[in-house]
């Protein structure tokens, strides 16, 4: 049966992860992997996170199955900070939301459900993207192309969008394309477009008749979690069925809860209801049913007044103490002998910067220095802090 069955390549990221396990320098830095960690290097576990789960244990309650899409105050939850609690479009029922096994979930469900009502249309993903884009709408059926989007000739050299090659692109899809955007946060790269240039995509993807689809896992680590979340209701103002998937992932380090989600907008709520009954079934035939204990995490604080608010500043507190790394990775680049002006990585935003470093340099930054980042350039900056920065800045000056 299997001796036909091909070795498949190994993730390039979780293959970072264990070629760093394995790595004996003491001085060695994982800036490969996009997850946060705190100044003392650790992965946080949120105080609000950590206070809905002492109110559950308190009070514990069986474990029945949930509905199929999920837990509904959860699901509320996650239709106010998408759209607005008081948006129309939320309080007309023309958005479906459901839970999602992480944002991923989000994405999966969203493209099985399309690939039924549009089985011959294409995927766009931006040129680069989550590496697990392609291989996700490609699982599902889909032909996934790309449109431009980061530009390393950009800027005299230092990199930055090519948004021009970005609205061609758009403009030249087929009508029913379905494009994959960032909502922020661009990953790999760090750079999103402007309020501006989002208005001109939206334009295109109207006058195209383009399906947007808008992976929000960085809500709240670029400007805060509205001004994050108004892209989305640039979409709704203009009056596009849209999808959108949401991740906690990172948003509350909840990394191994798997809790996310996925919102359909709907032109009514009549037609939303049966989009719904459609996304359940995508749910039925894939896992039947989401899991309870992230979903209940994230569904207590955000609807407990307090706790949301304590989850508002600990999450500033992330995309705050991200910011500073930025700049302090700037700053000690300069002062251990960086000629390059390296400041476009403070107007980068989110967890990641496309540093302009070449695969070879990459490499030997890993090989001599223990310091471990992708072979495309892409570091995290939000594993950078007090302790290691310097030995950080050293190490690219000196491969640099
Ligand atoms: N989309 C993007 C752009 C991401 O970076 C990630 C996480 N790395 C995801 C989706 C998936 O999120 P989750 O881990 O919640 O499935």
């Amino acid at each position: 049966l299997f001796t036909a069955v091909e070795m498949a390549p190994r993730d390039p990221i979780l293959g970072l992860n264990e070629q760093f396990a394995a790595d004996t320098n003491p001085n060695k830095v994982n800036l490969g992997v996009g997850v946060y960690f705190d100044d003392n290097g650790k992965l946080p576990l949120l105080q609000c996170v950590q206070a809905a789960e002492k109110a559950m244990m308190d009070k514990p309650t069986a474990r029945g199955y949930l509905p199929i899409d999920g837990i509904a105050a959860y699901d509320a939850a996650v239709k106010g900070l998408v759209f607005g609690a008081d948006s129309d479009v939320v309080k007309s029922g023309r958005v479906a939301t459901v839970q999602a096994i992480g944002g991923t979930g989000g994405l999966k469900i969203g493209a099985d459900f399309l690939k039924k009502i549009s089985p011959d249309a294409k995927v766009l993903i931006s040129d680069p993207s989550w590496e697990n884009h392609r291989a996700l709408f490609t699982n599902a059926g889909f032909t996934v192309e790309t449109y431009p989007y980061f530009d390393q000739s950009a800027n005299g050299g230092l990199g930055g969008i090519n948004f021009d090659g970005m609205l061609a692109a758009l403009n030249a899809a087929a009508p029913g394309t379905i494009v994959l955007l960032h909502a922020c946060c661009h990953n790999p790269t760090g750079y999103d477009i402007t309020p501006a240039q989002w208005d001109q995509v939206i334009a295109v993807v109207q006058a195209r008749n383009l399906t947007a689809f808008l992976d929000m896992a960085y809500q709240g680590f670029g400007y805060g979690i509205a001004e994050d979340g108004a892209v989305i209701g640039k979409f709704v103002a203009a009056g596009l069925n849209i999808f959108v998937s949401t991740s906690f992932s990172k948003s509350f380090s909840l990394y191994g809860e798997r809790v996310g989600a996925l919102s359909v907008v709907g032109s009514s709520k009549e037609e939303t209801d049966r989009v719904l009954s459609q996304l359940k079934i995508a749910i039925r035939t894939n896992y039947s049913n989401p899991p309870t204990h992230g979903g209940a995490i994230v569904a207590a604080v955000l609807n407990n007044p307090e706790l949301r608010a304590l989850w508002e500043q600990e999450l500033g507190e992330m995309r705050v103490r991200i910011k500073a790394m930025r700049q302090k990775l700037v700053d000690g680049l300069k002062a251990a002998g960086v000629a390059k002006d390296m400041s476009f990585i403070t107007t980068q935003i989110g967890m990641f910067s496309y540093s302009g470093l070449s695969k070879d340099q990459m490499v030997r930054l890993r090989s001599e220095f223990g310091v471990y980042g992708t072979d495309t350039g892409r570091m995290c900056v939000a594993a950078l802090n007090s302790k290691n920065i310097d030995y950080v800045c050293q190490a690219i000056a000196k491969v640099i």
